[in-house]
């Protein structure tokens, strides 16, 4: 009935989801898993219910948008970077406090993993600094919402010039291994890393091995498996 509907609904629009450019979000990540997505690998598929959630986040995050417009302190929202050739992204918002910019980022949470939280989370803050750099405004806020209690908690972060050079660096790094087909190295503490605990490509990476490999002699290796 309904269910299947909604369900098959989620699933279409997560396959039309092909990916030719960087987002923000690809910054500070495992580069072999973004050169898989680049290249179309097979994944793992997500299920209906999880990509249902994060519409749900989503949706709490527009309420939270919301309050600020009310408190009168957003400038923008949903801000796109200007651009540059090399990635694209949207903030959530750029608002005034004490006649200063910030740049806000929202993310949501269930309220588990919300209780442990005691600083912003890495991928996070890699995020707000290549919006801060973009936009060059100096300091953003990380607005962290549980899901299911609708507890708030906020961090400032400064605008750090040597990481978000690394961040730019290590993407033209990927953006040459993508244009010239070499798979990236496996994360060193594979299959350990978080990344790799949520990756949908675990399987094809691990029997990739450990190194960079040339893509093409890789591509007929998969291939000839799946025969
Ligand atoms: S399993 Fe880990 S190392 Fe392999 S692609 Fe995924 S995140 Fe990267």
């Amino acid at each position: 009935m309904l269910k299947e509907l909604i369900d098959q609904f989620y699933l279409d629009k997560e396959k039309d989801r092909e990916q030719n450019h960087f987002y923000i979000t690809d910054a500070g990540k495992c580069a072999r898993a973004v050169f898989f997505k680049f290249k179309n690998m097979p994944r793992e598929k997500m299920e209906a219910r999880m990509l249902r959630l994060f519409d749900h986040g989503d949706y709490i995050q527009m309420q939270i948008l919301n309050s600020l417009f009310s408190l009168g302190i957003v400038r923008a929202s949903e801000v796109q970077i200007p651009p540059q050739g090399l990635v694209s992204g949207r903030a959530d918002a750029i608002v005034t406090l004490n006649n200063e910019l910030y740049v806000v980022d929202f993310k949501s949470m269930n309220s588990m993993l919300f209780r442990k939280l005691e600083a912003p989370k890495e991928e996070n803050v890699n995020q707000i600094q290549l919006y801060m750099h973009y936009f060059g405004i100096p300091k953003g806020i990380l607005l962290y919402m549980s899901k299911d209690t609708s507890e708030l908690k906020d961090f400032l972060v400064q605008y750090n010039a040597d990481l978000v050079q690394g961040l730019i660096k290590g993407l033209e790094n990927l953006d040459q291994k993508i244009k010239t087909n070499i798979v990236p190295e496996q994360l060193p503490d594979f299959p350990r890393n978080w990344q790799c605990t949520y990756c949908s490509f675990r399987d094809i990476c691990s029997s990739a091995g450990k190194g960079e490999l040339p893509w093409g002699d890789f591509k007929k290796n998969i291939e000839k498996l799946g025969e």
